[in-house]
């Protein structure tokens, strides 16, 4: 059975054939108002959210199919002190799809172990977002109309900011994607990203701690909001709270062909004067969020019909309890399963779940 826990369970053609599913949904509605009848998501968010729950929601309303699930664990038996296993083998019962959000990173990842229906990894931690990522890369294809040969700069918090790294993840499948990473010193790509994804797949990136000296370069710039909810040292949250902000001035250095992308909320690192710039796409990456999920359900749930048997979602080749992970924010540390890690190429060790590196 296929899930998509990380951007990387996605090949460069399924990536493409999703997006490509997208802008046709765009162009064709009303075919696909019938596609997921008589089928049931289950949106399971432990987490805060507006957008990736409700354009989950929106997408499967749009496919003709319902939504079960809840918003605030609070209400659940999670209370009680159920585990993601147990939770997820319930909910296996009641509907087709899951999409699961949760603080915890590798929560999605360890639900596939007993799940036998598709789980879309809804957000975990700051570790990964795979659906906002099909969402930006629907938004790009249909402002630059194309996934290849441009300049991204990614601004703000690189650390926590899940999007980033999905993003980053994707992008590694493509060719000629030049990255700039604008953050402060406290901000910058944690190494494994650097290390094993932009060094391992070839992406040229360079690191900067201003935006007025590269924005000439970007044909397209992501900001991202300072997340307070992931720092577990509030003095240090106030420190870089408002390190970039976009405003009308910068725009001004920018090319007439740039596009502004934020998977939202934003708080005050993109000025309101911005949103009437042309330029100004991430309203529009909203709507795309709901045509991509569209896409994304209609095509896990092909694929699970092809291949029903379920399994893990992590690498095979795990090693088994040897190793703890130290991130304490890793479902390894939280829940009663396996640690698991994997050597990279280079001979390191890193949590299967959450990819911290194991020193
Ligand atoms: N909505 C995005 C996320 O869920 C970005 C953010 O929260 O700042 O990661």
């Amino acid at each position: 059975m296929k899930h998509l826990i990380d951007p990387f369970d996605l090949s460069k053609s399924e990536i493409d054939e999703i997006v490509a599913l997208g802008e046709d949904i765009v162009a064709h509605r009303d075919r696909y108002a019938g596609a997921c009848k008589g089928k049931k998501l289950a949106t399971l968010f432990y987490e805060p959210s507006t957008r990736t729950r409700l354009s989950f929601t929106s997408a499967m309303m749009e496919l003709g199919g319902n939504v079960i699930g809840f918003s605030d664990a609070r209400n659940t038996s999670v209370s009680k002190g159920e585990t993601i296993e147990d939770t997820t083998r319930v909910i296996s019962c009641f509907a087709d799809i899951i999409a699961m959000r949760h603080p915890i990173e590798g929560a999605p990842l360890n639900a596939t172990r007993v799940s036998t229906i598709p789980v879309i990894n809804a957000g975990d931690g700051s570790h990964a977002h795979p659906t906002q990522t099909l969402t930006d890369l629907l938004t790009i294809k249909r402002e630059l109309g194309r996934l290849d040969n441009f300049t991204i700069g990614f601004c703000g918090d690189l650390k926590f900011g899940r999007t980033v790294h999905s993003l980053i993840k994707a992008l590694s499948r493509y060719e000629g994607i030049k990255v700039v990473l604008i953050a402060p010193e406290e901000l910058q790509l944690p190494g494994y990203m650097k290390y094993e994804v932009c060094d391992r797949y070839g992406i040229d990136y360079m690191e900067v701690d201003n935006m007025e000296s590269v924005m000439a370069d970007l044909d397209v710039l992501y900001m991202t909001r300072v997340q307070k909810e992931r720092f577990l040292d509030e003095a240090e949250f106030e420190r870089v709270k408002d390190s970039f902000v976009l405003d009308n001035a910068k725009m001004a250095l920018a090319k007439q062909s740039m596009v502004v992308l934020h998977p939202l909320p934003r708080v005050n690192e993109i000025l309101k004067e911005v949103d009437e710039d042309p330029r100004a796409a991430y309203f529009r990456q909203v709507e795309n969020g709901k045509f991509v999920r569209m896409a994304l359900i209609v095509k896990l749930l092909e694929w699970a019909k092809q291949d029903p048997a379920v399994h893990f979602n992590g690498p095979s080749d795990a090693i088994k309890g040897e190793y703890v992970c130290p991130n304490r924010k890793c479902i390894s540390n939280v829940e009663n399963v396996d640690h698991l890690v994997r050597r990279d190429e280079n001979g390191e060790l890193h949590c299967v779940y959450c990819e911290s590196k194991i020193k």
